[in-house]
């Protein structure tokens, strides 16, 4: 069976969904693809569950601080709520009518199924072939990098998505990877219990971040009780049906192995060979309108360009205005906001001070710590953060800032809006800052800009 269309939408995670919901509500005729669940990894295995149990083991640990600020803890972690309230939406029936609600009531086809590029425009799914007259949009995303560790390929070792499945919770619990993924699922088991260890290849946590983050974040989680190894690379990984030894410059054992240390784009089983793109390439290079080719998009983390939801939704938008033939600015990556939702939340835009001198600024740095700001020395337990802001002294703007603390995604609001609008360092420095709250912190880095 051949079918025309105007658009095929290959994968519909947050990206692919955002892309063929807008060009079915804008009338074109939209197939869109996806063997897994509808919204991706974000709303099921990312984002949304770790951030919900996040919010779990922050509030244990906000109980564990009324020691000495508001009476005494007494508190009794209970896993049970937290595993059953993820699990209880995402079944494939509820799935099918997520499917329904968000993309094939907007007037698109929605086709269960794992689709592969056969040529220019040519999308193949169990057996049927669809030919699109516009696009086809590529947004199959990415999946764990599984490093060639000896012995760890026969093992049960979980990736985020067993971590977040979990219904009961392991004694211990090795994690392999110090990134964004690997920590924020850490601090989680650590607070409700787990003996957990990190161990990093490189010497230290964060290696994207700035230095005082991987300081500030591996002291927090020492002070969960995590064992954090860094400079030890794994180089053999066995299983004894009961337990794990990983060995990393010495033996490391654990029930439970997390394989956190990065995500690749599988682009051999989606045929992009047909369409002259490279199988083994770690991503698919689009253009700043988010082409790939003939007739063909890319959104999301499967374009390199920050494995991020609010980067797959960016995007998304661009092609969607690009499909339809509409004006708008094209994709601009200066200021795109990161954070890591440990606690303290480590957020981030632009670039690091490292990033900034290599490209030859004349770079002046500014440095505050949040327990000695006003709002920090009030909030006490759980105050640890910095502000740092890095400016280019030649222009007198922000060229990227990092905040960390208790609120720290939130108080980068401002910071990203700075960098991405070029706002001068003088026009930060004579606004004013609310009393007493975190993002006051701002105006002490500014000052230490010098
Ligand atoms: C543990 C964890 C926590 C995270 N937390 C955050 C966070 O707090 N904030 C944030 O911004 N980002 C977070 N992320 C990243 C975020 O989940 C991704 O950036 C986002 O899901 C990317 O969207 P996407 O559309 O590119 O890909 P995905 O969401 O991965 O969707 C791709 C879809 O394509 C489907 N697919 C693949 N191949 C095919 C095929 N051949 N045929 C049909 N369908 C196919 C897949 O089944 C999948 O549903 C987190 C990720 C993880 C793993």
């Amino acid at each position: 069976m051949t079918e025309q269309v105007d658009v095929v939408v290959l994968g519909l995670g947050v990206g692919g969904e955002e892309v063929a919901g807008r060009l079915a509500e804008e009338g074109l005729e939209v197939v869109g693809i996806e063997h897994g669940l509808v919204g991706g990894e974000c709303p099921y295995w990312g984002c949304v569950p770790s951030k919900m149990m996040i919010r779990a083991a922050n509030l244990l640990e906000e109980a564990r601080r009324i020691d000495g600020m508001a009476g005494h803890a007494d508190v009794t972690p209970d896993w049970a709520p937290v595993a059953e309230r993820i699990r209880e939406e995402a079944t494939d029936d509820w799935n099918d009518q997520v499917a329904v609600d968000r993309f094939t009531g907007k007037g698109g086809r929605f086709v269960r199924g794992r689709g592969r590029l056969v040529g220019p425009g040519a999308v193949e799914v169990d057996g049927a072939r669809y030919e699109a007259r516009r696009a086809v949009v590529l947004a199959t995303g990415t999946v764990p990098v599984i490093p060639p560790i000896a012995g760890l390929s026969e093992t049960p070792y979980w990736t985020n998505r067993e971590t977040i499945e979990a219904k009961t919770l392991p004694d211990s619990l090795l994690v392999l990877g110090g990134g964004a993924v690997g920590l924020e699922l850490a601090q989680v088991y650590a607070r409700f219990g787990v003996g957990v260890t990190v161990v990093e290849a490189l010497d230290r946590l964060l290696p994207v971040e700035e230095p005082e983050s991987s300081t500030l974040v591996q002291s927090a989680l020492e002070a969960d009780g995590i064992a954090v190894r860094t400079g030890r690379r794994a180089t053999t990984v066995a299983h004894d049906g009961e337990m794990f030894t990983v060995t990393a410059g010495g033996e490391l054992r654990a029930e439970r192995l997390l394989v956190a240390v990065g995500r690749r784009a599988d682009l051999g089983p989606l045929g992009v060979d047909s369409v002259g793109l490279e199988p083994g390439a770690p991503a698919v290079t689009v253009d700043e309108r988010m082409r790939a080719g003939e007739r063909l998009w890319a959104v999301g983390d499967l374009t390199g360009h920050g494995a991020f939801t609010h980067m797959a939704m960016y995007q998304a938008g661009i092609a969607v205005r690009d499909i339809l033939g509409q004006d708008g600015p094209p994709a601009d990556y200066r200021a795109v906001p990161r954070v890591t939702f440990t606690d303290p939340e480590i957020g981030s835009v632009g670039l690091t001070e490292a990033q900034a001198r290599d490209a030859g600024l004349r770079v002046a740095v500014g440095l505050a710590q949040l327990p000695s700001s006003a709002r920090g020395w009030i909030h006490k337990a759980g105050n640890d953060g910095i502000i740092k802001l890095i400016a280019d002294a030649e222009r007198e703007v922000l060229v990227g800032a990092t905040s960390a603390g208790p609120v720290g995604g939130e108080v980068l609001s401002m910071l990203a809006l700075a960098v991405q609008a070029e706002v001068t360092i003088g026009t930060l420095r004579h606004m004013i800052y609310a009393y007493p709250t975190f993002h006051r912190g701002i105006e002490d880095a500014l000052r230490d800009l010098g």
